[in-house]
C-alpha cells in the first residue's frame, strides 16, 4: 500500500476528461490506506460542489446504516474506508427522470482507475453499493435479494477478496425500506460490522 501511488492516480482522476458525456467535476474521496473498498456508482448533481462522494441525502442515509452498524460516524468512516466509485463523474440527468445511469463504455473507462486502487490498496472486503456497482463487483445483474445480507468470496481484479453487498441508500428506492429487503440490509450491515477488516480499519 502506498499513500503516494493513491495521490498521483487522484491527480490523474482530477485531470481525467474521457467520457463526452459525462459532467465534472470528478469526485473522488481523499487518499486513505484502507483494507475496505467501498465502491458506489456514480456522484449525484450536488457532489461535484462538495468534492466528495455521498455527500447530499443518499449519503446520509447510508452514514447512517453504517453509524448504527458499526458506531463509527460519518467522519471517522470517510478518515479510514476508501470511497470509489463505477464512475467518477455525474452521468447527468435521465430523460425520464432521476440521473443516467453511466453506460457500459463509461464504466469501462473509470474501471481502469479501480483495478488500479485495487492493486494499491489490495483490500480484503469490498462493499459494493447498489445495482451497478453490485455487477461491477460481482457481475451480478439478478435481484438484489440474491445478493444483499451474503458474505461472498469473490476474485476482484486479480484479488481474493470478501464482498458485502449493500442497496444504493437512495430516497427513490423503497427496496431497502420494504421486506425482505430490510432484513437482508440489516444481515449485510451486521455481516460488515463483524468484518475483521471492518474492525481492523475502523480501529
Ligand atoms: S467517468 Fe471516469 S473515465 Fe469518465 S471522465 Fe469521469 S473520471 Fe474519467
Amino acid at each position: 500500500m502506498s499513500i503516494k501511488r493513491l495521490q498521483v492516480l487522484h491527480r490523474e482522476l482530477d485531470a481525467c476528461r474521457a467520457c463526452p458525456d459525462m459532467i465534472g467535476p470528478v469526485v473522488h474521496g481523499p487518499a486513505v490506506l484502507s483494507p475496505v473498498l467501498l465502491v458506489g456508482q456514480a456522484p449525484g448533481p450536488r457532489e461535484g460542489s462538495f468534492g466528495k462522494p455521498f455527500a447530499w441525502t443518499a449519503g446520509k442515509t447510508l452514514f447512517r446504516w453504517l453509524e448504527e452498524a458499526t458506531g463509527a460516524n460519518e467522519e471517522l468512516v470517510r478518515e479510514r474506508v476508501y470511497f470509489a466509485a463505477a464512475a467518477r463523474c455525474f452521468p447527468g440527468k435521465a430523460k425520464g427522470g432521476g440521473d443516467r445511469r453511466p453506460s457500459p463504455e463509461e464504466v469501462g473507462r473509470c474501471r481502469t482507475y479501480l483495478e488500479r486502487e485495487v492493486a494499491i490498496l489490495e483490500p480484503q472486503l469490498v462493499l459494493p453499493v447498489g445495482t451497478l456497482a453490485i455487477a461491477e463487483v460481482l457481475g451480478h445483474t439478478g435481484p438484489l435479494s440474491e445478493v444483499v445480507g451474503q458474505k461472498r468470496a469473490s476474485r476482484y481484479h486479480g484479488r481474493q477478496v470478501d464482498v458485502i453487498a449493500l442497496p444504493h441508500p437512495s430516497g427513490a428506492s423503497t427496496w431497502h425500506r420494504t421486506e425482505p429487503g430490510k432484513t437482508l440490509l440489516a444481515r449485510a450491515l451486521s455481516t460488515l460490522a463483524r468484518h475483521p477488516a471492518m474492525k481492523k480499519a475502523l480501529g
